[in-house]
């Protein structure tokens, strides 16, 4: 996954008031969240799911501080084994979050003990090996399991089932970013216009981490060649010099339709020839570029695979 920037956590909301957009899935959650506290209980196992950098590890800190307890983070491929995850259990406090990011990359054999722990707070444990091993079952605190998924598709469904609240974040609109933008500038101290955060919001590919981070190397444009403000022309010059365009697509938004294009006459390809093409993972094709490129419009998936369509023609200029 990108790494997060330094200073990421300054800016990270940290209550469900001051997380922006998304507003059916806030409102859901804020009514989940009442009716826990109210109960005294511990909320349902809950699962985001949605592109990188949209707010998931967000949520389920918010979570954790709108309920007022403890968030364990971990995740999939960490937990390599299962008596890793068996010790974190264990160690939960009552009502505590344990957050597990890319659940879907964790080994089978850890799932396996995690469906009993959701299920019946439970962990059934087996100590020694061949014919003297038994099993235990250790009492575990009642907990929620937060999970964050960029693919929904690859959970198993045991486990799907077992989360009581599943919820998508979505791709932001622009005056959302926009809203993300001013608040990030106010907390660090950067001097922005409203058409500044909109321009940056325009080209942030619907992605609060991307608004964030753009907005600071606009803000270096802007102090190393301006007076520090940043407005529309500002933002505009910056981001036109990292190469990004005007509907927020970046350098390898752009190669991945030229090879689409140039290379497989339109398509259809597959996305393993792409990635070759590009120099880039198919994970990271998959997960971060080909979501964005298909909300747009610049790329259809077919199951013969990917195919460019007219607007991404009129996008390179090719006619
Ligand atoms: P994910 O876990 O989905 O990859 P994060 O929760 O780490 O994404 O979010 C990335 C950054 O974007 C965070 O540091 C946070 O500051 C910012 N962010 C995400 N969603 C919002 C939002 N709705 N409002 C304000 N800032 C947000």
């Amino acid at each position: 996954m990108p790494g997060k920037a330094p200073g990421d956590e300054t800016i990270r909301p940290q209550r469900l008031d001051d997380f922006i957009g998304q507003d059916d899935l806030r409102s859901n959650l804020s009514v989940y969240l009442q009716a826990a506290r109210d109960r005294c209980q511990a909320m349902d196992h809950a699962l985001f799911y949605g592109n990188p950098g949209l707010g998931k590890t967000t949520l389920a800190q918010i979570m954790a501080s709108e309920l007022g307890v403890n968030i364990v983070p971990t995740s999939g491929p960490v937990l390599e084994r299962g008596g890793d995850l068996a010790a974190i259990l264990s160690n939960l406090g009552a009502r505590d979050i344990l957050f597990v990011d890319e659940i879907h990359r964790m080994p089978a054999a850890v799932e396996e003990i995690l469906y009993p722990a959701m299920e019946d707070f439970k962990l059934d444990l087996v100590i020694g090996q061949g014919p003297a091993a038994r099993t235990v079952k250790i009492d575990l605190e009642p907990f929620t399991l937060v999970g964050a998924t960029t693919r929904l598709g690859l959970l198993t469904s045991p486990l799907r089932d077992r989360f009581g609240v599943i919820l998508r974040l979505e791709f932001y609109a622009p005056d959302d970013l926009a809203r993300i933008v001013k608040r990030a500038a106010a907390i660090l101290g950067i001097n922005i216009t409203d058409d500044g955060a909109l321009e940056i919001g325009r080209r942030a590919r619907g992605t609060p981490r991307i608004a964030n981070r753009l907005l600071r190397r606009v803000r270096d444009f802007a102090s190393v060649h301006g007076n520090g403000l940043v407005d529309a022309e500002a933002a505009s010059q910056a981001l036109g010099r990292m190469d990004v365009d005007e509907h927020g697509l970046d350098q390898m938004d752009r190669k991945i339709l030229e090879v689409i294009i140039h290379h497989y006459g339109g398509g259809p390809v597959g996305v393993k020839t792409i990635a070759v093409a590009c120099s880039e993972e198919v994970r990271t094709i998959e997960e971060i570029y080909e979501p964005f490129l298909i909300q747009r419009g610049f790329i259809k998936r077919t199951p013969r695979g990917r195919v460019a369509t007219a607007r991404a023609y009129k996008h390179l200029n090719i006619f």
